[in-house]
């Protein structure tokens, strides 16, 4: 059968890198976090299949919302907080636990009217200066928060690395011993490590782990692939050829002739384009997969095609299945092709494409 482009979602998999990450995590708790579709792979989904994360991290209020309808009952932790009175009372009626890193926040929750108590985590910036309290507000923040009315269910304590995904890097140190220097004397529960802070070298104290990409089978470093971290992936983008053709040498395939034939060629072409979420400026030569062998991308990716130069593989036809990233594929490998990180390839698969539980 000719089968359209899907992602296929391997929920084994997704299972198999949450116990990978509790491992390496040495008995940290797992925060899975989920937003943005839970990276491409369908929000709900997810988390259902991840029924052993201790809770799960979202950036969005509507994300949340949409893993209590159905019928999520972890904790769910707003990463980017409430900005608003009314989503604060959402947030309540929700149970979601909140990150606080600014003072209008905490001038949200000293003007409530809701009587719910919340679990709060408090967010100083250690250098990556994004969100979060400097280490010299910290203390004020802290007081603040201890005093509100109702009094918080509970503190904790995160910082997020800006640079943990490079090898040993002073930065990170830096952040981790700011972390610490701001949260001396305290015994709150703390979190630091990301998936770069989980898989690299340095010990980082965690009581929280904090993993997106290392759930998805993805890696966090740009010089060793998911795989290489036994981590499995969990989404393969798959489609299929749909038609064959022989092009002579000299002729050139595609939108602005970008590719010409140095040979008599036999191209497949493909069904799958940027509208799908494959990146335009994919170049001749990334590899694709058909019928489990690569084969070079040539000429320019369109819309809802590209083609491969099958000449070496004489048993392509159409409906031989393709595999554009996932397994046999790093995705981590046409993201350096594509001069991006496998983030952005994942997330950016579009609305057309059909998830497909495995
Ligand atoms: C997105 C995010 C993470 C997960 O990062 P990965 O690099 O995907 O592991 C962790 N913490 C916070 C605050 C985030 O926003």
């Amino acid at each position: 059968m000719n089968r359209l482009i899907h992602a296929a979602i391997d929920t084994h998999a997704l299972r198999h890198n949450l116990k990978t990450i509790r491992e390496r995590a040495r008995g940290a708790r797992v925060m899975a976090v989920v937003k943005a579709n839970a990276y491409g792979h369908g929000l709900v989904p997810t988390a259902l299949a991840l029924a052993e994360a201790d809770a799960f991290g979202v950036a969005r209020l509507e994300e949340g919302l949409a893993l209590r309808a159905a019928g999520i009952t972890q904790p769910i932790v707003l990463l980017e907080g409430v900005f608003a009175p009314e989503h604060l009372l959402e947030a309540a009626r929700h149970g979601f636990d909140l990150v606080v890193h600014d003072m209008l926040q905490i001038e949200l929750l000293e003007e409530s009217s809701s009587p719910q108590r919340f679990l709060l985590w408090i967010k100083i910036d250690t250098g990556m200066n994004r969100l979060g309290f400097r280490p010299s507000e910290f203390a004020t923040a802290l007081e603040r928060i201890r005093r509100l009315q109702p009094a918080p269910l509970e503190i904790r304590l995160l910082t997020h690395l800006a640079r943990a995904d490079e090898q040993d890097n002073v930065v990170t140190r830096q952040q981790v011993a700011r972390f610490k220097e701001a949260t001396q004397g305290s015994d709150y529960t703390v979190s630091i490590a990301n998936s770069a802070g989980v898989f690299g070298t340095l010990p980082l104290g965690c009581d929280w782990v904090r993993p997106g990409i290392a759930l998805y089978g993805g890696s966090p470093f740009g010089d060793r692939t998911g795989v290489e971290l036994g981590l499995q992936p969990v989404m393969s983008l798959e489609t299929s050829v749909i038609a064959i053709r022989q092009v002579p040498k000299g002729e050139t395939v595609g939108y602005g002739g970008a590719w010409k034939a140095q040979r008599d060629s036999v191209v497949a072409i493909i069904a799958a384009g940027y509208g799908d979420g494959l990146p335009r400026n994919l170049p001749s030569g990334t590899p694709i997969l058909v019928g489990g062998q690569r084969a070079p991308l040539v000429g320019r990716v369109s819309m809802d095609m590209i083609a491969v130069d099958v000449s070496e593989l004489p048993d392509a036809h159409v409906g031989t299945p393709v595999v554009l990233w996932g397994n046999g594929l790093p995705v981590e490998e046409i993201a350096r092709h594509a001069g991006t990180i496998p983030y952005e390839l994942l997330c950016g698969v579009s609305q057309r494409v059909p998830l497909e539980l495995r």
